[in-house]
Order: C-alpha cells, then structure tokens, then sequence
C-alpha cells in the first residue's frame, strides 16, 4: 500500500527502470502548463514547459521568442496589436 503522502496526485507517477532491470513507482513533480496569448488563449509555439530547476539553467534565448511581446502575446493578436496601434 503507498504511504498517505503518496495518495495525493500532487505529484506524478512515473514508473522507472532500475540499473538491475526491476522498475519502481517514483514521485515527480509535474510539467507546468504551457503558456498562453494572453489575448486569445491560444498556445504560444517556442516556449518551453519547464520546471523553475530547469529553467534556471536554460538560456533566456530558448525560453522565449524575440519580438515585441515574445512570449506574451501570439504572433496574430501582436499584428492586429500594432495595426491598431499605427491606425490610432
Ligand atoms: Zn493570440
């Protein structure tokens, strides 16, 4: 039976395989969700799903897109952004 800190799905199941070939559940926190446009929801393609560990260590070039609003906005709603921007 899994002990009690165990039965909570806080933590993800993962079953691993040993260095001797046998395979035990361990406990891994999960993949955050990924980002969104903050416009339309929409997923943002080149932002990478990291934990704050991972992240540490990533180059800031491979977390997020450079353009204006890189990483804030996806590229539709930034044209329709700064057309609105141009017309006002
Ligand atoms: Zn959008």
């Amino acid at each position: 039976m899994v002990a009690g800190r165990h039965k909570s799905r806080t933590l993800k199941r993962v079953h691993k395989r040993m260095p001797g070939g046998s395979t035990k559940l361990t406990f891994q926190k999960r993949k955050p969700k990924s980002a969104k446009c903050s416009k339309c929801g929409i997923e943002l393609k080149g932002i990478p799903r990291l934990n704050t560990a991972k992240a540490k260590n990533t180059a800031k070039s491979k977390k997020t897109v450079a353009r204006a609003y890189g990483g804030v906005l996806c590229a539709n709603c930034l044209r329709m952004k700064l057309k609105a921007q141009a017309r006002a």
